[in-house]
């Protein structure tokens, strides 16, 4: 990347802090780049899966190719970097990117479909990179900002499986993102991991636009019946258990596989079959989201936002440690966090009557920013969320004092299961 001309600060300083003052200005300008290409474009929405595997990247190029074809001006960024499938699925193999000047073109697959993958840039298809993170977010900005993406009405992140550098990167570097399609399928190994990208996507304050549960069921490649299996449903069991929306089912569809490995997207391909159809309801709700007023918007700065200010966070506690039954607790234990996630106070408080919407509000009174709970019906999480306190349900306190799992929630390292209890 080309150095930024010295200025007068440059000149006037020496050795370290000249250095320092380079990379700071490098790095301004690289943020600078990312956010004036980021204004052109309307909405930005990530595509997140716990496990790899689950559909992700199909989903991901099919939204983009839906949203096109009705005639929105789209971009498609394939951030997987270690296993990048999005050329494959809209039949770009081999393609390489080219350059306009000092910036990237994207490769057009109509007039409104613009993609740039990991693998336009790479010598071999077969090339496993291994790169740690601050290359990878080098890689991610300048995708971001180097390229032409011009005015566009989405943007459609297609990240890797997991919570790792590439999702994080994105995060940090779109100050605006609509928020996140979560992918998984229906059995309890993706389940498990699905939950951790919630959880990840709450910590950076990324909004979940919605869940997909693909896989779920399967068309008979025989009769073209749909066949539920013992798992079907569990995708969108979790999702209303960890309190945030459900978009759809897609099943396991055979033609689905073969169109996809061919380099054809099934949501143009089998418009008219069901599962073309109920991809095609999904498409809809993750647009009315975005431009019916549903988006929130993210913190200006994440990460650092959430280290730079004190917290106050309230548990529900039965006989001292946390309660599964949100609404039947007979203790609320308020731990106080500064700035640096250090505990600075801790105070235990009896709350009202059991009585509907009675405890959001006197939690709203009592200043909580975040609740940690084993169990929470959906009414309240719904009331505590307006209200822009932060919920996790599914934490087992069974085995930790309500600082620890204050502590541990800081750390990153709390696990969230099922909500144990919903009303
Ligand atoms: P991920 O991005 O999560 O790793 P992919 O999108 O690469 O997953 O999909 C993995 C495989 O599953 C691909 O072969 C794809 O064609 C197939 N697939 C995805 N969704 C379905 C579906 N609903 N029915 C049948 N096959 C699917």
């Amino acid at each position: 990347m080309a150095q930024p001309k010295q200025c007068d600060a440059c000149t006037s300083q020496q050795g370290a802090s000249r250095q320092t003052h380079h990379t700071t200005t490098a790095a301004q300008a690289a943020k600078q780049k990312v956010a004036a290409r980021m204004r052109q474009i309307k909405h930005k929405i990530v595509v997140l899966s716990g496990k790899g595997g689950v559909g992700k990247s199909t989903i991901a190029a099919n939204l983009a190719v839906l949203l096109a074809q009705q005639g929105k001006r789209v971009g498609l960024l394939d951030v997987d970097i270690h296993g990048p499938s999005i050329p494959r699925l809209l039949g770009l193999d081999g393609q390489r990117l080219t350059a306009d000047n000092d910036a990237l073109v994207p490769l057009s697959v109509n007039p409104n479909l613009h993609v740039v993958s990991i693998a336009f840039a790479l010598e071999e298809h077969d090339t496993a990179l291994i790169w740690r993170g601050p290359l990878k977010m080098g890689v991610i900005q300048q995708f971001l900002g180097d390229v032409t993406w011009g005015a566009c009405d989405y943007l459609i992140v297609d990240s890797p499986p997991g919570t790792g550098d590439e999702p994080l990167s994105v995060c940090q570097l779109i100050d605006d993102i609509d928020g996140a399609v979560v992918v998984t399928t229906p059995q309890q190994l993706a389940l498990a991991d699905v939950r951790k990208s919630i959880t990840f996507c709450r910590q950076v304050g990324l909004p979940i636009i919605g869940v997909i549960e693909n896989m779920s069921g399967l068309i008979c490649p025989h009769c073209g019946a749909a066949v539920d299996t013992v798992e079907t449903g569990s995708g969108e069991s979790m999702a209303r258990d960890m309190g945030v929306p459900f978009l759809g089912r897609l099943p396991l569809d055979p033609q689905v596989m073969r169109v996809s490995d061919a380099g054809t997207p099934f949501a143009l391909s089998y418009a008219e079959s069901d599962i073309g159809k109920q991809f095609a309801t999904i498409v809809e709700r993750i647009n009315d989201y975005c431009t019916s007023g549903g988006k929130r918007t993210m913190n200006e700065n994440k990460q650092p936002e959430a280290d730079t200010k004190s917290r106050r966070f309230a548990l529900p506690l039965a006989h001292g440690i946390l309660a599964q039954h949100f609404g039947h607790c007979s203790e609320f234990m308020f731990v106080d966090v500064d700035a640096e996630d250090t505990i600075t106070n801790t105070t235990s408080m009896t709350p009202p009557e059991h009585e509907p919407g009675a405890l959001p509000a006197w939690l709203r009174e009592h200043n909580a920013d975040v609740i940690i709970a084993g169990g929470m019906g959906s009414r309240a999480q719904n009331l505590l969320r307006e209200s822009g306190i932060t919920v996790i349900v599914g934490a087992d306190g069974s085995a930790a004092t309500p600082q620890e799992l204050v502590m541990t929630y800081l750390n990153g390292k709390l696990e969230t299961g099922s909500n144990v209890c919903d009303h």
